[in-house]
């Protein structure tokens, strides 16, 4: 199968128009174009997927289509965008149909899930690596960044961390328990919270995808923001199924393993008071940021740059 055949048969039925998109021109030209419309600001991002660094080899390919575009979309929903259209460029060691079938199906999914179309993409041959760019748009002036977190702010996270983490060690696990296979699912079929996007832009001071780990990408916000947090173990949130299967560890995979895709905000005190019970209620409050530079968890000063606290890419686990 050739490269165009392969694209017809597997990629373009991505690419068919919707009626609200900002997409005017989608794949099978040499460009995209997306209309932006007047007030809003275009948000984009890309991010470099590679088999045995980012996923397992062999890892299943219809998994693989929806954590591409879900990992992608993520970063949207940190800035409080609302998720547009993406490009793929696709390195693939050899055209095997059965693969190329099961990871457009991935791929789809995720794109109808998260209402971001498919504008165009390239593929080529070489060891398996998936690159994606995702578009969205926020109003004007709107887009959520890391440097706006002030003293005193709340720092909320949602859902439930450490569960990505924790279904590493049981990925080739041959019978795995309830338990297992909901932390597995974390990792197999992460939901970016693009829900939370539009609230996250209306109220939060600064926000990140928790795409690292806790203490990493909290790390990040201080560190932009030039600030300091105080942070509670006890109001960290686990899953029941992450503290049955690792006990008094759980917490050490919330703080420290990657891959949950939640998100971590932070609020200035008013704008939590006002905030609608529809962000709230997803959100737990871990702690508050402080003007004196650190991360203090339980009133232990973490070391941001001594201890280790997530993945760094260049140097892997330290
Ligand atoms: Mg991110």
């Amino acid at each position: 199968m050739g490269e165009f055949e392969l694209i017809r048969r597997f990629f373009l039925p991505l690419g068919e128009r919707q009626e609200s998109g900002s997409l005017m021109l989608g794949p099978g030209d040499d460009c995209a174009i997306q209309r932006i419309p007047a007030g809003r600001d275009l948000v984009f991002s890309v991010d470099a997927l590679v088999e045995g660094v980012h996923f397992p080899r062999n890892y299943r390919p219809d998994y693989l289509g929806w954590r591409a575009l879900a990992v992608a979309a993520s970063d949207l929903a940190a800035m409080g965008a609302d998720p547009e259209c993406f490009t793929l460029a696709l390195t693939l060691p050899a055209v095997d149909e059965q693969w190329l079938e099961d990871f457009s199906a991935g791929l789809r999914r995720a794109s109808e899930a998260f209402g971001l179309q498919l504008a165009g993409g390239d593929t080529t041959s070489g060891p398996l690596t998936l690159s994606l760019q995702v578009h969205g748009t926020v109003e004007q002036g709107g887009g959520v960044r890391r440097s706006g977190a002030r003293a005193g702010d709340l720092i909320a996270v949602s859902g439930t961390l450490g569960n990505a983490g924790a279904a590493l060690d049981y990925l080739s696990e041959p019978a795995p328990s309830a338990d297992i296979l909901a932390v597995l699912e974390h990792y197999h079929r992460p939901w970016p919270r693009l829900d939370l996007a539009g609230e996250v832009r209306r109220y939060a001071s600064a926000a990140i995808d928790i795409s690292d780990g806790l203490l990493a990408d909290l790390g990040h916000i201080l560190a932009a923001s030039r600030v300091g947090a105080r942070i509670a173990s006890d109001r960290v949130p686990l899953s029941a199924a992450l503290s049955r299967l690792k006990g008094s560890k759980a917490l050490n995979y919330a703080l420290r393993s990657g891959d949950d895709y939640e998100l971590c905000v932070c609020f200035a005190p008013e704008s939590w008071e006002s905030a609608p019970e529809s962000l709230k209620s997803q959100l737990t409050v871990i702690g508050a940021v402080t003007a004196e530079p650190g991360l203090y968890l339980d009133g232990v000063d973490c070391g941001l740059e001594a201890v280790p606290a997530g993945y760094d890419h260049f140097r892997g686990k330290s």
